[in-house]
């Protein structure tokens, strides 16, 4: 017997038909032996609207009351999920945050969990009843409902499975798993059997969004062991102790298994980016500093960095990027800033992507970046910028080349589809 924590999306929890395919899948856990808690999101579309509503009604929404709205979407779907458990003949009872309850900071509409009573909860599964809990929201010092931010649904689930030490939190969505890259992209893309946190936290925040980052964080820090898998598999279909998805856990439990490691697990691409050079820039102690410290403040995550000196003139260029959605705010923070950074110019281009290989193997291996650099070099795609990490290599390129770049690097890593299990 397990204790398994079920998270189901919006799409998945979208309108009566889709809540009875959660049940059954729900039931057939615990039918299975397990004991069961679910989590759930609002139906998809209706955080959206509800979001649309707080703006409608005023614009400037006080976030304590924007979040009563919003929390409701969540509250809807886990008494619809308890109601229709209920039908199959099932015990199931809801949880709502303030319930529980699951303690947050008083930072509304973008609260973090601080503690989950777990008593209840392990109570109510004891006694073999389904506990449905409504993600995204808990409840303030103050006694107030807050939510976590846009897709905290997921962090809610893994926060509940630390809180009842859960053999696993299974995250149901509209994809299988996790993939070596977009399948839109590369058909022959595979799904991972296994990946590990920080492989998962690269990959998902260079844009391959499965789950909410922050979910991935808090279960890397606590050690819950994460499946991504679909919700939309056949009613006859095995119950998920087959581990249908792709399983998230740590470095050990991957190099544990035996299964050869593949050096790169993933190649994720980004178009979120712009690119902005600053020409001649002194180059002297303190020049860079003037540059980065007004994005900062702005709250403005700069990403890629590089710096060209020119060794005769003591002037450099500066190159860099920002989110796309910040760009138009840099560049004015940039100039009205020229006199004191002591450039020439500065220019920027959003017609950018950044696409980055991925894989703890990297670790204990030497020329990753030198075949990604050849492989691209080959097809005669143009590098721009180059960051790394110990389990990543980025490039910065023409965003009209990221299909191509993709490609190109799926195959240069041999990741395309074979019969190999992964
Ligand atoms: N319903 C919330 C949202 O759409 C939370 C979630 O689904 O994760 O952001
Ligand atoms: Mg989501």
């Amino acid at each position: 017997m397990a204790r398994i924590v079920m998270k189901f999306g919006g799409t998945s929890m979208a309108g009566t038909e889709r809540i009875r395919r959660v049940a059954r899948i729900v039931q057939r856990q615990q039918a299975a032996g397990h004991e069961v808690a679910v989590v759930v999101s609002a139906m998809a579309g209706e955080t959206d609207r509800l979001v649309n509503f707080c703006r409608e009604a005023n614009p400037a929404f006080d976030p304590a009351e924007y979040d009563v709205v919003v929390a409701s979407g969540e509250q809807v779907t886990s008494g619809l999920l308890a109601l229709t458990l209920q039908a199959l003949g099932c015990k199931a009872r809801s949880w709502l945050g303030w319930q529980l309850p699951v303690a947050t900071s008083d930072a509304y509409a973008r609260a973090r969990i601080e503690t989950i009573d777990s008593a209840a909860l392990l109570a109510s599964m004891a006694a073999g009843e389904i506990a449905v809990i409504p993600g995204f929201q808990g409840v303030s010092h103050e006694g107030r409902i807050t939510t976590l931010g846009r897709g905290g649904s997921d962090t809610s689930a893994v926060a509940v499975a630390a809180a009842v030490q859960a053999d696993r939190c299974d995250i149901y969505t509209d994809v299988d798993g996790v993939y070596t890259t977009d399948p839109r992209i590369v058909a022959k893309a595979r799904k991972l059997a296994r990946v590990t946190y920080e492989e998962m936290l690269e990959l998902a925040s260079v844009g391959a969004k499965v789950l909410q980052t922050r979910s991935v964080s808090l279960a890397m820090k606590e050690g819950v062991r994460v499946q991504v898998l679909s919700s939309f598999i056949d009613d006859d279909a095995p119950p998920a102790d087959s581990l249908p998805g792709t399983l998230i856990v740590s470095d050990e439990e991957v190099e544990g298994s035996k299964v050869e490691r593949q050096l790169i697990t993933g190649i994720a691409h980004d178009k979120n980016e712009a690119r902005i050079v600053l020409t001649r820039v002194p180059d002297k102690p303190g020049a860079v500093a003037h540059i980065f410290s007004p994005l900062a403040a702005a709250g403005i995550n700069v990403d890629m960095i590089i710096q060209n000196v020119s060794k005769d003139r003591g002037e450099t260029d500066v190159t860099f990027t920002v989110p796309r959605a910040d760009l138009a705010r840099s560049m004015a923070l940039l100039e009205g800033q020229q006199e004191e950074i002591g450039f020439n110019r500065v220019l920027s281009d959003a017609h950018v992507a950044k696409i980055s290989v991925v894989g703890v193997g990297m670790k204990s291996h030497a020329g990753v970046a030198s075949t990604m650099f050849k492989a691209l070099a080959d097809r005669g795609i143009n590098i721009q910028a180059i960051s790394t990490s110990e389990i990543k290599v980025s490039v910065l390129i023409d965003e009209d080349e990221t299909e191509l770049a993709v490609r190109v690097l799926h195959t240069a890593y041999g990741l395309d589809a074979v019969d190999a299990a992964v």
